[in-house]
C-alpha cells in the first residue's frame, strides 16, 4: 500500500489522480489531500478517500472544513498554509507525493518532497523552470525518485533507456521530439489573436486542463516551459530538443536515436495515462482511459511551430539559454499576465510583450540559490503588475 499525499487534489490533474486511485484501493491510500479554497469538493474528496490530512489555505476555510468533516463523522485533520503543504509533503509517513498544484505556489512543498527524499510525481512543470538547477541537485542529494506526469515528458522517460542519467549522448541519443498540439489557435493569423478572449484560450482542442495551463497552451508558453523542463529532467542540452507541432495529440513526445530508430509513445490524450504509469513505475496498472484505436485515429500529422506568432516559444529557449534566473522571471511575469488576461486586463497578445519587457529590465543572477530564485520571482511579479495597471489604466 503506498500513502500519498496530492498537492492540489480539486485540479484537473487531481481529479485524474484520484480517478486513477479509485480503481485500485488495495494499492494507493490517500495520506494528505491539499487544496487552495475550493472545500466543498476537498470535503466530498474527504469522505471519499478518507485521508490522515486535508489542508487548505487559511484558517477560517480550514474551520469550515474542519466542521463539515466533523458533522460527517470522519476524522480527517485539517490544517492550513504553506507549511501544512511542506510538512505533508515530507512527512515520514508518506511514500509517494503528487505536485499538482499550478505556478509556483508549488515550489516549496515539492523542494520539500524532494529533500525528505520522497517519490516525486511532477505535474507541476513551473518547479523545474524556477529553480531547476536547485531541484534536481536536492533529487540527486536525497536520492529522490522522480517520475515526470506532464504528457510529454512521460512519453520521453518511457523511451529513454532506464539508465539514461549516465547522459543522452551515451545512450545514442540524438534528440529529443517534443510534440504541441499548437493548441487552439494553430491556425489562426497574428491579426486574429489580437481580440481573442479567456473562453476562447481555454477551449483546447484536444486536452481538458486547468485555466492557466489552458492560456500557456494557447500562448505556447506552456511548450516553452515544457522545453525548460524536457532540458532539467533529461539533462537535455537547448538544441537537442526540437518542438514537432502534431494536432492529433497521439503522438505524446518521442526520442530519436543515433541508428535511425525513433521511439513514440502513443495513447489518447488523457492524463491518466501518465498519470497511471507514474503511480504503479515500473509496473504498468489499468487506468480507466480507452484503448487506443489507430483505425479511427486514421492520420498523425506534424508541423513545424511558429516562432513569429507563438514568440513565447522562443523566449523559453531564450531564457533557458541565458540560464540562471531568467527563467524564474519568466515564469513569475507569465503567471501575472496570464491572471490578469484571464480577467480581461490584458490583451493575448500582450503576454509575450509584458514578459519580454519584464526580462529586459531584470538582472540575470547566474548563481541560482533558491533565495536567488525567490527574489528573482517576487521581482518580476512587482514589475509585471505595474505593466498591468498600467496598461488597465490606459
Ligand atoms: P488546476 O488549476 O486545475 O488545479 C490546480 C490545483 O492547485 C487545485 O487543486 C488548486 O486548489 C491548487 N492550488 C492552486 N493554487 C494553490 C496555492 N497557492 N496553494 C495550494 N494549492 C493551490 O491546474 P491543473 O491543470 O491541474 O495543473 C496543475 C499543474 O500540472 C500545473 O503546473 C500544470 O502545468 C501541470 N500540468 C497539467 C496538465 C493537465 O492536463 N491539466 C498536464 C500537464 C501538466
Ligand atoms: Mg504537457
Amino acid at each position: 500500500m503506498q500513502r500519498i499525499t496530492l498537492l492540489g487534489s480539486t485540479g484537473s490533474i487531481g481529479l485524474s489522480t484520484l480517478d486513477v486511485m479509485r480503481r485500485h484501493p488495495q494499492r494507493y491510500a490517500a495520506y494528505a489531500l491539499c487544496a487552495h479554497s475550493q472545500i466543498q469538493q476537498l470535503f466530498e474528496q474527504c469522505c471519499e478517500f478518507k485521508p490522515r490530512f486535508a489542508v487548505v489555505r487559511d484558517a477560517v476555510l480550514a474551520d469550515q472544513l474542519a466542521a463539515l468533516c466533523r458533522s460527517a463523522g470522519l476524522s480527517t485533520e485539517i490544517r492550513h498554509g504553506v507549511d501544512a503543504l511542506t510538512e505533508m509533503a515530507s512527512a515520514p509517513e508518506v511514500d509517494a507525493v503528487m505536485a499538482a498544484i499550478v505556478g509556483a505556489a508549488g515550489l516549496e512543498p515539492t523542494l520539500a518532497a524532494a529533500r525528505a527524499g520522497k517519490k516525486i510525481m511532477l505535474a507541476n512543470k513551473e518547479v523545474l523552470v524556477m529553480a531547476g538547477a536547485l531541484f534536481m541537485r536536492t533529487i540527486q542529494e536525497s536520492g529522490a525518485t522522480l517520475l515526470p506526469v506532464d504528457s510529454e515528458h512521460n512519453a520521453i522517460f518511457q523511451a529513454l533507456p532506464a539508465d539514461f542519467s549516465r547522459g543522452l549522448a551515451a545512450c545514442g541519443v540524438e534528440r529529443i521530439l517534443l510534440t504541441a498540439s499548437g493548441g487552439p489557435f494553430r491556425e489562426k493569423a497574428l491579426e486574429d489573436l489580437r481580440h481573442v478572449t479567456p473562453e476562447q484560450a481555454c477551449a483546447h482542442p484536444n486536452w481538458v486542463m486547468g485555466r492557466k495551463i489552458s492560456v500557456d497552451s494557447a500562448s505556447m508558453m506552456n511548450k516553452g516551459l515544457e522545453v525548460i523542463e524536457a532540458h532539467w529532467l533529461f539533462a537535455a542540452p537547448p538544441e537537442k530538443i526540437q518542438v514537432l507541432v502534431h494536432p492529433q495529440s497521439i503522438i505524446h513526445s518521442a526520442v530519436a536515436y543515433n541508428d535511425g530508430s525513433v521511439l513514440a509513445q502513443m495513447s489518447h490524450p488523457d492524463m491518466r495515462t501518465p498519470i497511471a504509469y507514474a503511480l504503479a513505475y515500473p509496473e504498468r496498472i489499468v487506468s480507466g482511459a480507452p484503448a487506443l484505436d489507430l483505425f479511427k485515429i486514421g492520420r498523425l500529422d506534424f508541423y513545424p511551430p511558429d516562432f513569429e506568432r507563438f514568440p513565447c516559444l522562443r523566449l523559453a529557449y531564450d531564457v533557458l539559454r541565458q540560464g540562471g534566473t531568467a527563467p524564474a522571471i519568466l515564469n513569475a511575469a507569465n503567471e501575472v499576465a496570464v491572471a490578469a488576461f484571464l480577467e480581461r486586463k490584458l490583451a493575448f497578445l500582450d503576454i509575450s510583450r509584458l514578459i519580454e519587457t519584464v526580462l529586459s529590465r531584470l538582472p540575470c543572477r547566474i548563481d541560482s540559490s533558491l533565495d536567488d530564485v525567490l527574489v528573482a520571482d517576487a521581482e518580476a511579479r512587482q514589475l509585471a503588475h505595474q505593466f498591468v495597471n498600467r496598461r488597465d489604466a490606459a
